[in-house]
């Protein structure tokens, strides 16, 4: 039993009032333990489509997993279908009706017939108790294969999984092995990295999947590897790790879900070092990324938002014939920021931006999405031109992390 459907029902999931959580984490915990999840449906509150979603799921897996529609309301009918679909009659059952009644009654609530009716259940099915709430689970076994009917509420889904369903997948999935390594990339695009990564993927073991996954200008790589054998798929996979660590070094700035200013942070304190920042287009979003990160008063002392020309010039001492000169969106002008800031603040290093985020404020010559970014230190100072989007958010999330990144980079090779 190595792969599983999920069906989740309810029409608030189909209108878009409900985001179907469920199911992601439903998909997280069985490929944890080493079930593939083929398909992953939603369908309305309608015998029919229940119906037809539990016929298709049947007729590919073993395992169904299915949420929602089991509240005590008549909108709620998967109880009804699924008694009819295996053909069993709904019977009152007594550990389930005190049940009920001992968590109303705890509430000072009457139990009137809706609550009554959430202790009908199947006969067939063996029912999995719900310590969270009042609907129970039901799991029903047809010709071999397994369905197992939850709540929708995620708190309670979560407490029949991780009571009943888990356990028992784990046992049934033996010694069928899925590891995830997820390695952190910034600084480059999906279709370069595909590039870079050519020859990587033609050689991949055909025990290891890879999975780009980009959002904001972070793309994780997804390393996947799967066998009978842990030690196999874990040595194998670190392999491949190691070979991704010499092909693409400078990309990497971590694994798992850390985020860059994590990273940033762990580099700073690691190493006993300071920042602070000079911030103009992204009025202080890298120093809000970087308090973020619990402890970060170790390392990160403070920042200007020089957003005026004036809190250039008056408070980071940036020259104003350089502005006069160069603009203030220009190399000379992020360089004189960078000094200031970081003379200031007395910190190891300070970072500056200093770019046309838009909508208004592009020319030929610099863009909406033109952006220069420093980074100071007692070694000097390295500046960096991007030319990012033409949407204003994107400009400021992504010349904070790129800014992040530069600041990372220098740590790094200093
Ligand atoms: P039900 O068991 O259908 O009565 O669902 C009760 C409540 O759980 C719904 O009103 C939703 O707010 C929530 N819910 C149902 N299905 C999901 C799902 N797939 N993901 C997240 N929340 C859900
Ligand atoms: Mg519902």
């Amino acid at each position: 039993m190595n792969s599983a459907e999920i069906i989740t029902i309810g029409d608030e999931l189909l209108i878009g009032q409900t985001v179907d959580t469920n199911s992601a984490w439903m998909g997280m915990q069985l490929s944890m333990r080493g079930i593939r999840v083929n398909r992953i449906t939603s369908v309305s509150d309608r015998r029919e489509e229940i119906i037809a979603a539990l016929d298709e799921s049947l007729a590919r897996v073993p395992l169904v997993l299915m949420t929602g529609g089991l509240g005590p309301t008549s909108d709620d009918i998967t109880k009804q279908t699924l008694a009819e679909y295996f053909g069993t009659l709904l019977v009152m059952n007594q550990e389930v009706l005190e049940e009920v009644t001992a968590r109303i009654t705890r509430r000072n609530f009457e139990m009137n017939e809706n609550n009554r009716r959430q202790a009908l259940v199947p006969e067939s099915c063996r029912i999995l108790r719900n310590h969270a709430g009042t609907a129970p689970g039901m799991l029903f076994e047809k010709d071999g294969k397994i369905i197992i009917s939850m709540p929708g509420v995620p708190s309670e889904m979560k407490h029949i999984m991780q009571e009943h369903v888990l356990p028992m997948i784990s046992a049934m999935a033996g010694s069928h092995t899925i590891i995830h390594r997820n390695i952190m990339t910034f600084g480059t695009f999906e279709a370069k990295l595909a590039e870079r990564l050519e020859s990587f993927e033609k050689e991949l073991p055909a025990m290891i999947k890879l999975a780009y996954l980009p959002a904001h200008g972070i793309i994780k790589l997804r390393l996947t590897g799967t066998g009978d054998d842990p030690e196999l798929v874990q040595r194998t996979e670190e392999e491949q790790v190691r070979k991704l660590y010499s092909i693409i070094p400078e990309v990497i700035y971590a694994e798992d879900e850390v985020t860059l200013e994590e990273t940033v942070g762990k580099l700073l304190f690691d190493n006993n070092l300071t920042v602070s920042t000079a911030e103009s287009c992204t009025g202080g979003r890298i120093a809000s990324m970087i308090t973020t990160v619990p402890g970060s008063s170790a390392w990160f002392r403070g920042s200007v938002v020089a957003y005026d020309n004036s809190i250039k010039t008056g408070v980071l001492g940036v020259d104003p014939a350089i502005i006069s000169r160069y603009g203030a969106v220009s190399e000379e002008t992020v360089r004189a920021m960078a000094a200031g800031m970081r003379k200031l603040a007395a910190t190891d290093y300070a970072v500056a931006v200093t770019g046309i985020a838009g909508p208004s404020g592009g020319t030929p010559e610099k863009p909406v999405g033109t952006v220069w970014i420093a980074v100071a230190s007692a070694r000097g100072i390295v500046a960096e031109k991007h030319r990012f989007a033409d949407d204003r958010q994107v400009n400021i999330s992504r010349s904070a992390s790129t800014a992040l990144n530069l600041l990372r980079k220098q740590i790094i090779s200093r």
